[in-house]
């Protein structure tokens, strides 16, 4: 892993694409990901926007936005009013091409620089979507900043298996992560599982069970439709289908989205939301 600082000039993206509908901006803290060689990198859709990744192996740098906090400071005034007159709200999607809790953060504290800079001059709606369990270091600040902001966080667990056949593991196993979430909800902080792209399940039933006490939402999307791709031709690229064909080839095709949607309502009535508009916060 190849880990370089940079002084950025801008933290504050306006959201395009299918971001649009979920929040005003993204921000990232890091360029690049830590985990973009464990389980979820291999599918991660990331590592196919070239300007991103300059010609680098996915999972093989980081570069560490040494400024993130102060460049939020400078930049929130301005991109509030856009977001305003523009998206209704300023609302912040942390983050989307990139882990805010990738190990490297023990060191910079990139995210936690950011986050005390919002206590300071809160969005009206922060998501943190994290892969990791270490999402839950933040605690004590996550529930000063509800004070002052919606806050939502999306733990990714795409699946209740921790391996698939060929991949490498996880960054971060199924129970850890589940525990992490049942200790943010216990907080009283607003905690979504969300299973993106959604890989085959052992035992549903168990799984939606285990959710529902764990979380207080669940979205579902399938790599078809949700990879910004025509019928998800970006991740039929990848390894990731013939390892999900190698446990059930059922599991590649859309209707076992639909599938798991019935079987997560069963648990979480009201509380499932499916691809992009359950990211929104849209839930049945
Ligand atoms: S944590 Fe997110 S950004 Fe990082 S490799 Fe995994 S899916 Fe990609």
């Amino acid at each position: 892993m190849h880990v370089s600082e940079s002084e950025i000039k801008s933290i504050l993206t306006r959201s395009s694409g299918y971001l649009r509908t979920v929040c005003s901006h993204s921000l990232q803290g890091y360029r690049g990901c830590s985990f973009g060689r464990a389980l979820c990198g291999v599918g991660c859709y990331v590592q196919h926007n070239s300007w991103l990744t300059r010609g680098e192996a996915w999972g093989s740098f980081l570069e560490v936005k040494i400024n993130a906090a102060e460049q939020y400071l400078r930049q929130q005034h301005k991109e509030r009013k856009w977001a305003e007159n523009n998206r209704g709200r300023f609302a912040i999607f942390m983050s989307s091409s990139t882990d805010p809790f990738v190990p490297h953060e023990d060191r910079y504290g990139i995210t936690r620089q950011v986050l005390e800079a919002m206590l300071e001059a809160p969005p009206d709606l922060l998501i943190l979507q994290s892969h990791s369990h270490r999402v839950a270091m933040y605690i004590e600040l996550y529930k000063h900043l509800a004070e002052g902001c919606e806050l939502r966080i999306h733990l990714s667990i795409e699946s209740d298996r921790d391996r698939l056949p060929g991949l490498p593991p996880p960054a971060s196993s199924v129970a850890a992560r589940l525990e992490a979430a049942a200790t943010l909800k216990a907080a009283g902080l607003r905690v979504v599982i969300t299973m993106a792209p959604l890989l085959p399940i052992a035992d549903p039933p168990a799984w939606f069970s285990r959710v529902a006490r764990c979380a207080d939402a669940v979205v579902i999307d399938h790599f078809i439709g949700g990879d910004g791709s025509k019928q998800g031709q970006r991740t039929l690229r990848t390894a990731l289908p013939a390892a999900i064909a190698a446990i059930d080839q059922r599991c590649l095709a859309l209707d076992y989205r639909d599938q798991m949607l019935r079987v997560a309502k069963n648990y979480l009535p009201g509380r499932v939301g499916v691809g992009i508009s359950g990211f929104a916060g849209n839930y049945s």
